[in-house]
């Protein structure tokens, strides 16, 4: 698989990891890999509860992270 993000930059670049919330494969320049707080994954399209979620790399790519990010503000507030 090739990176996403580098696509869209008519870059090409295999993967190093998958995004979880939009599945996407994103290269070590673009994934981001962060102690993240998921706190409700039904709203995104993964499915993972419980004992799945200790396991997971949390990767990211850029737009989920910016995402996430964006919501956590927002229940932080
Ligand atoms: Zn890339
Ligand atoms: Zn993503």
């Amino acid at each position: 698989m090739k990176c996403y993000d580098c696509a869209k930059n008519g870059k090409e670049a295999d993967t190093s990891g998958i995004c979880i919330v939009c599945g996407r494969g994103v290269c070590s320049s673009h994934l981001i890999r962060e102690e993240i707080p998921i706190i409700d994954m039904k709203q995104y399209s993964v499915h993972l509860e419980g004992k799945d979620l200790d396991h997971i790399n949390k990767i990211l790519c850029n737009s989920c992270h910016e995402a996430i990010m964006e919501n956590v503000c927002e229940v932080r507030q």
